[in-house]
């Protein structure tokens, strides 16, 4: 590292010849074949009460869906996959099945080496998406109409649950395109070929499901205009700010944010446009973190340090995931936390201190000891913030920030529901957020299905019929709107 000394950062895009991208970027599990599914689906046990359908936080019937595979049906199990995770693709990509399924699978105990349930779910959800129908009808139209904000898993499995039963969905969404973290976040080699936009397309053959892109709540739309209009609310904003380092100029040139920088790599059509620099520094100890130190590295960074500020069993990002950016020549070092950064005479930043720490009686200290990374770009990858001021405005009740959320994650406020990385105690990985998700859509579905019937015709009655204007009495009682349409 030796661009420190002269302050001049070493930042530039095409740093691989251009043929060596797409291999570099290429699938991190590629698919298993015919053969190799049925050979692994061999393996499973079919354990009764198996301890890998407990672990799966959307409760997939694995120990079926395997089965169903055996059985030369891969689409039967891609259904029985679906019905309970209508993104089992995407998470068959990037679910940690190394902290779920797989590290709760017999086999893991007994040899180390579990059922890979994960490659398995794709291989069956794959077959169905390349050869198959969307797999799920819709019930007849309920005429009740629920507003989604934001279009990630937990929004986009709320809104597919929510058209099923025969709602009418419209999702309001931020960004340009759907798909929240899957579109923009995931590691670009966990989600190749644009699978996140297929996957979109999938859901949304259910029918019944509007997207309205570039809507944001608390600047297009309020969130009481939504309650006034729509019969149910559920919200998946994710988590959209970022946590700062809390250092001086950490605004300036060099200092990045991690989440943004991964976003703009995921929609680039040309990674050799991406600049990086040659010396990378990541803060961090969690999958954004391993996320950007490795595609950095991949970029052709010749130097990336992930600098975490305790042990390593400490770290949110799994041991694989560790193993990963180890694997790919990252360098993970422990017990550093940052405390200033240096920046040249262009007032870019060039490198960073960190402070040496220790645990003493529970607390984490500094040791009195430091050390300077030089650095071309530092990555702040400690953990993004949710949208504390939209929430609060609204008046809903918080913890930390975070949606306070009942078991059916109904929100304080009647007639919202919130689910995914925006409500507090979750788990913050997308199967989480499709759980939520679902939990929810459930939930609305029984609250809206005890609302008396709407009276079909009603209003055009009452217009043709020109008689007295309807009363108050004669209206939907739980919302005047319901009566025309
Ligand atoms: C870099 C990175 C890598 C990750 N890798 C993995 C992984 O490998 N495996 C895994 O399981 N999990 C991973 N996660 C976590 C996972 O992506 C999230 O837990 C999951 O996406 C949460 O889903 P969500 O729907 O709650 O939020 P999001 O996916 O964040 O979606 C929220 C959506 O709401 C929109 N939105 C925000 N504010 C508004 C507003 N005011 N109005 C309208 N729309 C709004 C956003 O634009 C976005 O589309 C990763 C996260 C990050 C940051
Ligand atoms: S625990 Fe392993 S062996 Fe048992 S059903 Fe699940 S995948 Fe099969």
């Amino acid at each position: 590292m030796g661009s420190m000394d002269s302050g001049i950062r070493d930042v530039r895009a095409g740093r691989l010849a251009s043929s060596e991208y797409s291999e570099v970027f290429s699938d991190l599990h590629p698919p298993l074949s015919r053969h190799e599914a049925f050979v692994e689906s061999d393996r499973c046990y079919f354990c009764y009460d198996a301890p890998c359908m407990n672990a799966c936080p959307t409760g997939i019937d694995i120990p079926l869906f395997i089965r169903e595979i055996a059985a030369g049906n891969p689409t039967g199990s891609a259904k029985t996959i679906l019905s309970e995770n209508i993104l089992g693709g995407m998470c068959a990509r990037v679910c940690p099945t190394e902290t779920l399924c797989e590290q709760a699978c017999v086999r893991e105990a007994a040899e180390g080496k579990p059922v890979k349930i994960g490659l398995l779910q794709r291989y069956a959800t794959d077959y169905l998406m390349e050869n198959g129908q969307h797999p799920f009808t819709r019930a007849a139209p309920t005429g009740k109409s629920v507003a989604v904000v934001g279009a990630g898993p937990a929004g986009l499995s709320a809104a597919h649950r929510l058209a099923m039963h025969g709602h009418d969905v419209t999702i309001f969404e931020a960004r340009p395109k759907a798909g929240g973290l899957n579109e923009y976040g995931i590691a670009a080699y966990k989600s190749v070929d644009d699978f996140a936009q297929k996957e979109l397309d999938f859901i949304l053959e259910i029918g019944g499901i509007t997207i309205q892109n570039d809507k944001a709540l608390g600047r297009d739309i309020s969130l009481d205009a939504l309650r006034a209009g729509f019969d149910a609310v559920f919200l998946g904003v994710g988590l959209p700010g970022v946590n700062e380092l809390g250092l001086d100029g950490e605004d300036a040139a060099g200092c990045i944010d991690a989440v943004d920088y991964i976003s703009v790599l995921r929609q680039s059509n040309d990674l050799s446009e991406i600049a990086v620099g040659r010396d990378v520094v990541v803060i961090g100890g969690g999958m954004t973190a391993i996320d950007v130190a490795v595609q950095t590295k991949l970029l052709g960074a010749e130097n990336v340090i992930i600098a975490y500020r305790r042990g390593p069993e400490s770290m949110n990002a799994s041991e694989f995931e560790q193993e990963l950016a180890l694997k790919n020549g990252v360098i993970i070092r422990h017990w550093l936390q940052p405390r200033a950064l240096t920046r040249n005479e262009r007032g870019e930043v060039c490198g960073i201190t960190l402070d040496y720490t220790t645990m003493n009686d529970g607390r984490l200290e500094t040791t009195g000891e430091s050390v300077t990374l030089a650095s071309d770009q530092i990555f702040k990858a400690i953990g993004q913030m949710p949208a504390e001021k939209i929430l609060a405005e609204a008046g809903m009740a918080l913890s930390r920030g975070r949606i306070s959320v009942d078991e059916e994650r109904r929100t304080s406020i009647p007639g919202i529901w919130a689910g995914g990385d925006c409500i507090a105690g979750g788990q913050d990985l997308t199967v989480a957020g499709v759980q939520d998700g679902k939990l929810a859509a459930e939930s609305i579905h029984r609250a809206l299905s005890m609302q008396p019937e709407k009276v079909s015709g009603f209003a055009e009655a009452v217009i043709a019929s020109n008689s007295e204007p309807a009363t108050a009495s004669a209206q939907h009682p739980a919302n005047p709107s319901h009566i025309s349409g």
